[in-house]
């Protein structure tokens, strides 16, 4: 069988019976099977896949199937699906099972999707590059020896070696764009607040979102359109109403104003290839009739120490909860309460996922928090302000989705500062909660794939996704 690059394409080999769904999904455990080296899922629902394809192939020969029979998904290993083992690429969630699914499974479900499996990630999605994952790095397709990116590294990388049509990550910092970029593949942070929480392993909240890896934006469009939307089981989602996605790929993008910010380009990080290309695909943008000017941000320097005081605040608070007691590994050494929490904790969490609790309490404590957690507070509302205000200004933001391509395995783990200023690109969407896109910009000399970020307007997913489609089509 050959692989498929959408959804549509699927469903209308499956309309037609060219295909079984069975086949499809046989395909895909084959591929996942040939390509276990690269380690990106950590578990796959072999059976229970097979047996879904069984059922949602009667549905659709009498013509009752969901909007998403024929599509098989993978998900992070952070998103909580009911008697499915969920670990957050953790040894302190090993073997734990989850009571309940997350929003996003039960809506994926609901419309027939298949989930084939749970899919390799930074240890509580802390990380730009997967290395911090209790399972072990995830190999990039494109080079085995570079990183996949992270945290969703799984996620992009099962996209990227076909070993499912598609995955859901997500991204708190970067962690669905910047993998996308690594591997060649699109990769969409919605706006904070458009898709539900809920049943999603917490890292930093006021920052996490669920996001889509896909080859295509048809695909990323569908997908969102299906898991958006108003939850009463997360209250930080906007009711707003979800919007037609897909079926807006169709207008016409008409002549846009996008903004570059001038800094971005002086980065001393940079890499010379990756400005290239990215300076040529605003040039294309110019030929195509669209105004593209650069714009001042003063801030891009304190993108990265005020969203890693955030998260790591955020973090510790949030990873409190594992303690030896409630969840997952407890210590065989535990003798008495206070020790059940210190080895307990010692032994589960992993060196980056250590650094940061520890941190986070640091800049929490009663004698720092003005000078750190407020201060980083009161940074966020500036970069928030001013990123609303280019928005108000121009259409999109463009910038690259990271300073180099994919890493070699192991190269940065000496300072951890070295690869947290790799998210130097990603983290101003997060940090103003707007929606943000990685599309594939081409490869480098070397074979590596890149990647090119447009920020939108918050809510204006239709015009980010649509401005996409033509996107990839003139670059
Ligand atoms: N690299 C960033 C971090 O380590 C982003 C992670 C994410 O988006 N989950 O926090």
């Amino acid at each position: 069988m050959e692989a498929f690059s959408s959804i549509a394409k699927i469903q209308s080999a499956l309309q037609s019976n060219q295909i079984k769904l069975v086949e499809l999904v046989d395909f895909y455990l084959k591929r996942i099977k040939e390509h276990q080296n690269l380690n990106a899922f950590i578990e796959v629902f072999s059976e229970e896949a097979i047996r879904a394809a069984d059922v949602i192939q009667q549905k659709i020969t009498v013509g009752n199937a969901g909007r998403l029979a024929g599509l098989v998904i993978g998900i992070k290993d952070n998103i909580c699906y009911l008697d499915h083992k969920v670990s957050a690429g953790s040894k302190i969630l090993d073997n734990y099972t989850s009571p309940y699914s997350s929003t996003v499974v039960e809506r994926l479900l609901a419309e027939d999707a298949i989930i084939i499996g749970r899919l390799n990630c930074d240890e509580f999605a802390m990380g730009a590059s997967n290395e911090s994952s209790y399972y072990g790095p995830v190999k990039n397709h494109a080079d085995n020896t570079r990183v996949s990116g992270g945290s969703s590294g799984g996620s992009a990388v099962a996209v990227q070696a076909g070993l499912c049509l598609a995955t859901l990550g997500t991204d708190t910092g970067g962690s669905v764009r910047q993998p996308a970029a690594f591997c060649g593949v699109v990769g969409l942070k919605p706006t904070y607040g458009r898709i539900s929480r809920y049943g999603i392993i917490a890292y930093a909240s006021s920052f996490d979102q669920v996001g889509t890896i896909t080859n295509n934006i048809e695909d990323s469009a569908l997908l969102l359109e299906i898991i958006a939307g108003k939850d009463d089981y997360d209250s930080t989602v906007s009711s707003l109403p979800v919007q037609n996605y897909l079926k807006g790929l169709k207008a016409e993008t008409g002549k846009k104003r996008i903004a570059f910010l001038a800094e971005s380009l002086s980065s001393s990080g940079l890499d010379p290839e990756i400005k290239e290309a990215f300076l040529k695909s605003i040039k294309r943008l110019e030929e195509e009739g669209h105004v593209v000017e650069p714009v001042s941000f003063k801030y891009l320097d304190y993108v990265v120490p005020t969203y890693y005081i955030l998260t790591m605040a955020e973090a510790s608070s949030n990873l409190a909860r594992y303690d030896g007691i409630h969840y997952g590994h407890r210590s065989t050494l535990a003798t008495n309460l206070e020790n059940t929490y210190k080895k307990s904790r010692s032994e589960g969490f992993g060196v980056e996922v250590k650094r940061r609790i520890m941190l986070g309490t640091f800049v929490l404590s009663a004698g720092y928090y003005d000078a750190y957690y407020a201060k980083a507070q009161k940074v966020r509302s500036l970069i928030r302000s001013k990123t609303e205000e280019i928005l108000s200004d121009y259409d999109f933001i463009i910038l690259p989705t990271t300073p180099t391509p994919a890493f070699e395995v192991g190269v940065k783990n000496d300072d951890p500062v070295v690869k947290y200023l790799a998210d130097i690109f990603t983290v101003q969407a997060s940090l103003a909660g707007v929606p943000a896109i990685s599309l594939p910009m081409g490869n480098n000399s070397t074979g590596l794939p890149l990647g090119i970020q447009l920020l939108g307007k918050r809510f204006g997913e239709s015009e980010l996704l649509n401005f996409s489609q033509y996107f990839m089509e003139i670059i």
